[in-house]
């Protein structure tokens, strides 16, 4: 048995560490314990390889020793986690004319020419890099040396030890290399991880009697299901059976001929090594077998590849099967994989032909016709057919057409503005800030640079899983959330210690976040109830109105829509708690843009268009964001605020005598003064006693706010004592803090990420050292004036395991996300609590 500093042999007392000699090597070694028929195996430590790369080159000889005069090898890569790569597979090395010879009176000529030429082309190609191009085509052994010869000015190498120092030094040298070691970092590799390599004695899989090579599974790679899956490919080397077309099938299947049929013991053996890793390496594995003349060896197992879906099916399957615990199941999936199991997806397989890219702003894909307004969305939906809304941004005079639609690309914008924020709400996929794409909405044309134009009608396929935009339709794969999936997030909710609640606007929303098991909604934007185009006309009469009669008439029209709603969310809710959030945005958002709206509203309100346009002018502000919205309108025109709280309050009493006992929740947006909430608390409080007295029902609520300035995080001490809870909305905090519109940042954020000025999109990625040294302070301060304070975060970084991470440490109550964000944030939870 061989061990120096430099080789070890795999043997089940050696010592393989993965650390040491890579994940490969390791996972061999378990398979010689379990007494596999692996064949001889030599694993390569990270600095013998580091050494080699170095030009040290150790002692070759008495590696090829292990195996005997004229044994071929193969040598492998073994990085020390599987993501992390490294240089392909080299098989056949100690081919030579004598070992030919020796082949072609074993196992035939044309075999032993096989085999010659294609480690020849290997050794030229992957090894010495020389061009592919003399060494293509069916050429004789003779053919391929004069066209190594021609090109090395030297005849090809006989000696066994100049071709595996060749072949080890070739592929210690492409770790090193740079497009390698970038690749690596991107899967989390630290900048010195090394490389170990496994030299293994050559199964042939060529040669007399049964002889092939085949790789399997026993789990389904799409659903991981319990599937026997893979091919097998007579007289073949390798992964050959996985590409070519004439391999044939591991069991007994009606599509063909299968290795089952006439190797029944051979599938059994394989069968039972795949239990017996699952068992015991607690992992479904992918093996890589030859059978030679019929004697089965295993040469190789690796994870096996799966989707989202399949991870998930797996790890339950594992777990419940009490070879994992359900903790580990937890940790084994990371949370992000969820996203592909909510949504319909792109095939991993397909092709992808790429147009543009922009930021992945609410996941999953969709392929439709291109439309460019809410209208023609409402048309093609009205036909049948599904479309794609394209437009520069989007406003609530789109959010028809969102529903329309199939997805939303819009040219500006990051992750959170409008159009992200309303698809994400709407599970619907969304790329925004695609800055490369020229929008004509005028011609109804997409030009993309150095491509064609697409007209409306055109198909594209949106990804807002990689923030792709494709041409054409692109290949699905449907979403799955019954089964493994359920389990899995009853089991997150088990171990899980922090509060997940849903930001719901609409039933649709609740019932939504109810189908994800939530705690109660953290947020309910009202101002999005008005979008119904109905309701639409009646917030303009309201914004319209001159005096307070009219307005107080429009709200009364008003009232009874909202209390509906509120009754169909307090119902669905069943008692959890509700969050609902005053009116936000400001008036002018609910007005039309363009002229065609103009005249449409002028001929509802009947008034002359001109009147119509200098109402929307004398709305219009600088600086909206900054302007007259949030709390702001709540002090300056109270009606809406009331007319809010009275609907909420009589909602509350119609749902609690009907149901559950609803508490609900207000909270006022955009606060940065104590004063602002004294005014809305003392208006809410007389609304409740009015309410109280005219309908002699009691019900309690709670008043809150939301800390979405720098000032109300720095003075939450004195606004706490007036609010039962804090909801960081981060999305205006972080626009705040850092003096950034979230509706234009997506024009340079990748700039600026792309030169460290930022590390991370901060409307994506939470801001913990500077926003959420505001929020530290918010809460510290709010807690001392309030022991009792309930404190969460409301923006869209609430569903991000990296806020969720902060939020735990800080000792909030909940966090609240998009409903389609609630399972990726259960995950994420449950694995920081374990
Ligand atoms: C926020 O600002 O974080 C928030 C939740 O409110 P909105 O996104 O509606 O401004
Ligand atoms: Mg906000």
């Amino acid at each position: 048995m061989l061990s120096t500093p430099d080789f070890t042999e795999i043997t089940p007392t050696a010592e393989v560490r993965t650390s040491t000699h890579g994940n490969r090597a390791k996972c061999l070694q378990r398979l010689v314990r379990l007494d596999l028929p692996v064949p001889k195996t030599v694993a390569l430590r990270f600095e013998t390889v580091r050494a080699i790369a170095g030009g040290r080159m150790p002692d070759i000889r008495a590696l090829l020793d292990v195996f005997g005069q004229g044994a071929l090898l193969s040598v492998r890569s073994s990085s020390q986690m599987p993501d992390w790569g490294g240089p392909g597979t080299i098989l056949n090395i100690g081919m030579n004319d004598e070992k030919a010879t020796e082949l072609a009176a074993t196992h035939g000529q044309s075999a032993a020419d096989a085999l010659y030429v294609s480690f020849i082309r290997a050794y030229a190609v992957d090894v010495l890099r020389l061009d592919a191009d003399p060494f293509e085509g069916p050429i004789t052994p003779r053919l391929a040396k004069s066209a190594f010869e021609a090109e090395m000015d030297e005849p090809f190498p006989q000696d066994p030890c100049e071709q595996l120092a060749e072949v080890l030094k070739s592929m210690a040298r492409a770790w090193e290399g740079t497009t390698a070691r970038l690749l690596r970092q991107a899967q989390g590799a630290p900048a010195d991880a090394g490389l170990g390599l496994v030299v293994q004695e050559m199964a042939l899989g060529i040669g007399q009697g049964l002889s092939g090579s085949g790789v399997v599974q026993f789990a389904s790679p799409e659903t991981g299901e319990a599937q026997v899956t893979g091919r097998w490919l007579p007289q073949a080397q390798g992964r050959a059976a996985l590409s070519e077309t004439d391999a044939q099938f591991i069991v007994s299947d009606k599509r063909g001929k299968s290795l089952e049929d006439v190797a029944p013991e051979q599938v059994a053996a394989l069968k039972s090594a795949g239990a017996l890793m699952r068992q015991r390496l607690r992992e479904e594995m992918q093996i890589e077998f030859t059978l030679m003349n019929g004697h089965l060896s295993i040469l190789d197992a690796v994870r096996c590849p799966r989707s989202g879906r399949a991870e998930v099916a797996v790890a339950v399957a594992l777990a419940e099967d009490g070879i994992i615990t359900t903790d580990e199941a937890l940790l084994r999936i990371p949370p992000f994989t969820l996203n592909q199991l909510l949504h319909r997806q792109v095939s991993p397989i397909a092709a992808r032909d790429v147009l543009t890219r922009g930021i992945a702003a609410s996941p999953g894909a969709a392929t439709g016709k291109i439309v460019f307004s809410a209208s023609a969305a409402q048309a093609m939906a009205a036909q049948g057919e599904p479309c794609i809304l394209v437009r520069r941004e989007t406003s609530p005079e789109d959010i028809r057409g969102m529903h329309a639609a199939q997805a939303v690309l819009t040219e500006r914008g990051g992750m959170t503005s409008h159009a992200a924020v309303i698809a994400r709400g709407l599970g619907l996929p969304c790329v925004t800030g695609a800055t490369r794409l020229m929008l004509d909405s005028r011609k109804k044309t997409l030009t993309v640079p150095g491509r064609k134009i697409f007209h409306e009608g055109d198909v594209i396929t949106v990804d807002g899983s990689t923030g792709d935009v494709l041409a054409g339709a692109a290949e699905m794969v449907e979403p799955a959330l019954g089964g493994a999936f359920a389990t899995l997030m009853d089991w997150a909710d088990a171990a899980r210690d922090i509060g997940i609640r849903a930001n719901a606007d609409t039933p649709e929303d609740a019932a939504m976040a109810q189908r994800f098991g939530v705690d109660g909604i953290g947020l309910c934007r009202t101002e999005h109830m008005f979008f119904d185009p109905a309701r639409l006309t009646v917030m303009r009469e309201m914004i319209f109105a001159e005096n307070p009669s009219d307005r107080a008439a429009a709200l009364d029209r008003l009232l009874p829509m909202q209390r509906a709603d509120f009754i169909e969310l307090f119902q669905m809710m069943q008692g959890q708690p509700v969050t609902i959030r005053l009116f936000d945005p400001p008036l002018h958002e609910f007005l039309p843009g363009d002229r065609d709206g103009i005249r449409a509203l002028a001929e509802a309100l009947d008034l002359p268009v001109s009147r119509v346009q200098s109402r929307i002018e004398s709305l219009q502000e600088f600086n909206p964001m900054l302007g007259m919205r949030g709390v702001r309108l709540g002090v300056t025109v109270p009606e809406i605020y009331e007319m809010q709280a009275r609907a909420i309050f009589e909602a509350t009493i119609k749902a609690s005598r009907k149901g559950a006992p609803v508490v609900p929740e207000i909270m006022i947006p955009l606060v940065s003064a104590r004063r602002e909430v004294e005014l809305v608390k003392g208006r809410v409080d007389a609304i409740a006693a009015e309410v109280r007295s005219k309908t002699g029902q009691d019900f309690t609520y709670r008043l809150g706010v939301m800390v979405e300035t720098p000032r109300a995080a720095l003075r939450a001490g004195e606004i706490a004592e007036h609010s039962a809870f804090l909801s960081f909305g981060t999305n205006d905090l972080t626009q705040m803090t850092y003096g950034l519109s979230r509706d234009d940042a997506g024009r340079f954020m990748s700039a600026y990420v792309q030169q460290g000025v930022f590390p991370e999109d901060p409307f994506t990625q939470l801001d913990v050292d500077g926003v959420g040294e505001l929020m530290h302070l918010g809460a510290d301060r709010g807690r001392r004036a309030r022991p009792d304070l309930i404190i969460s975060i409301c923006g869209e970084h609430a569903g991000q395991p990296s806020a969720i991470a902060f939020s735990r440490k800080a000792g909030f109550d909940y966090v609240s996300c998009s409903p389609f964000r609630v399972p990726v944030a259960k995950l994420a939870a449950a694995q920081l609590s374990i």
